[in-house]
């Protein structure tokens, strides 16, 4: 039987982004073709509003926020989000067992599902997000929109 696949609901065409957008990808929804999908958008699971301020890591990556050595902040006013991202990350959790998902396929760069690389303090740097990280600690395999 074929693998269920957690996806970003912003690259199926949710405008769940910050600015209101989606990230639609075409090569996205080619490879899912015929696979059956659960999406989500972990920060609106979490009850952030759409649009909302942008937020940047701080003190380090996804790993480092579970560790409780970094946080989510938000860029401008500096707000902290970080329990907002660990419940919408806990909310992924729970869908991907629920729906006995193996693999995810995540929007990179994101602060919550990034893979190989997301911004902390606005550099762009190697690591992951934090719904990432606490699938990979899960035994999810998480892979980006980037490497198809
Ligand atoms: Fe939501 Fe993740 Fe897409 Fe951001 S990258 S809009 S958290 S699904």
């Amino acid at each position: 039987e074929a693998p269920v696949v957690l996806v970003s609901a912003c690259l199926l065409g949710e405008a769940c982004r910050y600015d209101g957008r989606s990230q639609r990808s075409e090569r996205v929804l080619a490879a899912l073709e015929g696979k059956a999908v659960v999406p989500i958008c972990p920060e609106v699971a979490s009850g952030l509003p759409i649009p909302r301020p942008p937020v940047d890591l701080r003190g380090g990556t996804g790993v480092d926020v579970w560790a409780g050595q970094a946080r989510a902040v938000e860029r401008e006013a500096r707000t902290d989000r970080t329990e907002d991202f660990q419940r919408g990350a806990q909310l992924a959790l729970e869908a991907a067992r629920r729906f006995d998902v193996t693999v995810a396929l995540l929007k990179e760069k994101s602060p919550s599902c990034g893979s190989q690389r997301v911004y902390e303090s606005g550099v762009l740097r190697s690591g992951e997000g934090i719904t990432t990280a606490l699938l990979r600690a899960e035994d999810i395999t998480v892979v980006s929109d980037e490497e198809l």
